[in-house]
C-alpha cells in the first residue's frame, strides 16, 4: 500500500508525504516548506527518498534546498523546469515513470498553468498528484499557457478512470464551489457535493482529495458541455474550448 500523508502548510497548500513501507520509500509531493516536512518524517521515523516537483512555483518548490540538504534527497520535476526547480537532480518528461518503492507512477505533461508544468499518476494506486493544474470544483490559472493548452491537459486528465483521487496543492474549494454554483445553478451534484464540503471545513477537515468522478458532476471546467453551463455563458454554439477560455476568464475576476 502507498501511504498518503496531508500536510496542510502556509494559508492554503498541501504537501503530500508518499510512503511504501516495504521498500521504506518515501516521496514528499511540491514541499511549499522544509520544517512540516521535516517534522512528520521525524514523528513516523521515514527518510526521505525523492521530492516530485509539480512545477517551479515557491510555494510547490520552497523547501527544496533545505530537504535536500537535510535528507539527500533525490529532487525530481520537469525537464522544461530545468533550469528554475531549485537543486533538480532528474529530468523527466511526459510518458516517462518515477516510483517510490513498487509504486510507480506517470509522468503527464499538464501545461498550461506553467509551461512545465507535469503531473504524477499513480494508476495502480488510484491517486493523481495534479499540484496547480486540477482543483477540486477548480483549475490553475493561465499564467504562461494559453487557455487552449490547458483545456487540452484537463482532457487528458477527464479521461482518468473515475475512481482516481485527486490529490491537489491548494484548498481552493470553497470558494471554487462559489463560482461553479454561480454558473450552474441548477446542477444537484454540485449542491450535494458543497454541503459535504461545507461539513468538512466547518470540521477543519481538507476538501482534498476528490475523485475524478466527483469532478466530472461537479467541476465546471470539467463540464464544458453542459447545456445549464452554457447558457448561463451566452456560449450556445461555441467550440469546448471556447467555452472553458470564458469560464476562466470569469473566474479570474470572480
Ligand atoms: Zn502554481
Ligand atoms: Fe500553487
Amino acid at each position: 500500500m502507498l501511504e498518503i500523508i496531508q500536510i496542510p502548510v502556509l494559508s492554503d497548500n498541501y504537501i503530500y508525504l508518499l510512503h511504501d513501507s516495504v521498500s521504506g520509500e518515501t516521496a514528499a509531493v511540491d514541499p511549499a516548506v522544509a520544517e512540516p516536512v521535516l517534522a512528520m518524517l521525524k514523528q513516523r521515523d521515514w527518510q526521505l527518498t525523492y521530492i516530485l516537483n509539480t512545477h517551479h512555483h515557491s510555494d510547490h518548490v520552497g523547501g527544496n534546498l533545505e530537504l535536500k540538504h537535510e535528507t539527500g534527497c533525490q529532487i525530481i520535476g520537469s525537464a522544461k523546469d530545468k533550469h528554475r526547480i531549485p537543486a533538480i537532480d532528474r529530468c523527466v518528461s511526459e510518458g516517462e515513470r518515477i516510483t517510490v518503492g513498487s509504486h510507480s507512477a506517470q509522468v503527464i505533461d499538464t501545461a498550461g498553468h506553467t509551461s512545465g508544468h507535469i503531473v504524477y499518476y499513480f494508476a495502480e494506486d488510484n491517486a493523481l498528484f495534479c499540484g496547480d493544474t486540477l482543483f477540486v470544483m477548480g483549475c490553475g490559472r493561465l499564467f504562461e499557457g494559453s487557455a487552449e493548452q490547458l483545456w487540452q491537459s484537463l482532457q487528458t486528465l477527464k479521461a482518468l478512470p473515475a475512481e482516481t483521487r485527486v490529490y491537489c496543492a491548494h484548498e481552493y474549494t470553497e470558494n471554487n464551489a462559489r463560482f461553479a454554483l454561480s454558473v450552474e445553478s441548477a446542477n444537484l451534484a454540485l449542491h450535494n457535493k458543497i454541503a459535504l464540503v461545507q461539513q468538512q471545513r466547518a470540521k477543519g477537515l481538507p476538501a482534498v482529495p476528490s475523485t475524478i468522478a466527483e469532478e466530472l458532476a461537479t467541476n465546471p471546467f470539467f463540464r464544458e458541455d453542459s447545456t445549464a453551463i452554457r447558457a448561463s455563458l451566452h456560449c450556445m454554439d461555441n467550440k469546448p474550448v471556447e467555452v472553458f477560455a470564458e469560464l476562466r476568464r470569469l473566474k479570474d475576476s470572480f
